[in-house]
């Protein structure tokens, strides 16, 4: 039997300390505000962003929409962030990416002022977490270190595998497992062996986007597995990177697909909204 992390209930505890913190701040008279700037209508954008949304609402942290139309310049976009940077109750600024592809991602990223970069996405957060200064954290890594610390497993000294190198996951979850003192591997698309590497792991996270990629022979005995993948199959059935079935009983622990990673980044979210009005 693997134990089950229950991702879901965990950002909830979350949510419900932000939720008590962020009263304490309106007694004080301090509102805590996000921007949401949503270009097109992607529908799987819109579900996340409803999801940002609601948790919000609930945490009592005010929202503020802008649903853009898929063909916005780049110019007006800018312009928009360039508003909200300057704007007082605006905490917080969160563009849902991807932007279409006439869109230069990198300029709109780096025009959010870093100290509203409530994704963790500027380059400046980024240099912050490798150089171990406070800044932003990039919400599903930071989630995922969350989730296990509050499972009760520790990280120092244990041998962590990566699988992933993207800018928004792979990379920020090395070095933040590093922070925690993890030895740490990151494999990716050119990795060899990639069996052998990954079953070294006591922590292995499957942040490569490929469903069900990760099965037995890829996981050693009583390891702690995170799946970070988020795929839709042909049944509408939701599953990750991890064939779930096949390593359950091998891993000590899993994140399920829903009910993982996924809340656990809306609450990060939602940590760095409150941290930003905090400051
Ligand atoms: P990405 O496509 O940008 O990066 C995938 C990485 O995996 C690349 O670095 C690549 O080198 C590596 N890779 C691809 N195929 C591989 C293979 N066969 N062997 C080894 N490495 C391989 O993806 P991403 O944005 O990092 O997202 C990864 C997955 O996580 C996706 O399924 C995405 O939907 C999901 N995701 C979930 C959340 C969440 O909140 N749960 C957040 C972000 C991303």
């Amino acid at each position: 039997m693997s134990r089950i992390i229950d991702g879901k209930a965990i950002a909830a505890q979350i949510k419900d300390e932000l939720k008590k913190e962020v009263a304490q701040m309106g007694d004080r008279g301090i509102t805590v505000g996000l921007a949401v700037i949503q270009v097109g209508d992607d529908p799987a954008s819109t579900i996340y962003v409803n999801n940002k949304k609601k948790a919000c609402e609930y945490i009592g942290i005010h929202s503020v929409s802008y649903e853009l139309a898929g063909d916005v310049s780049q110019q007006e976009l800018l312009a928009l962030i360039d508003k909200l940077n300057h704007d007082e109750k605006v905490n917080g600024i969160l563009v849902q990416l991807p932007l279409p592809e006439h869109i230069d991602e990198e300029k709109v990223i780096t025009a959010i002022c870093p100290d509203k970069d409530v994704d963790g996405f500027h380059t400046e957060n980024v240099g912050r977490l490798t150089v171990g200064k406070d800044g932003f954290l990039p919400c599903t890594p930071a989630g995922i270190i969350q989730m296990i610390k509050r499972s009760g497993f520790s990280i120092e000294g244990k041998e962590c595998v990566v699988i992933g190198r993207s800018n928004i996951v792979g990379k920020p979850m090395a070095a933040l497992l590093l922070r925690e003192n993890g030895t740490v591997t990151v494999a990716h698309s050119k990795t060899e062996k990639l069996k052998e590497v990954a079953s070294r792991a006591d922590i292995l996270i499957a942040a490569l986007g490929k469903p069900k990629f990760i099965t037995a022979d890829y996981v050693k005995e009583g390891a702690l597995v995170i799946d970070v993948g988020i795929h839709r199959m042909q049944n509408q059935k939701m599953c990750g990177d991890v064939d779930f079935e096949n390593i359950y009983g091998k891993a000590a622990a899993i994140t399920p697909v829903p009910g993982g990673v996924g809340p656990m980044t809306i609450a990060m979210l939602m940590c760095n909204c409150v941290k930003a009005a905090r400051r």
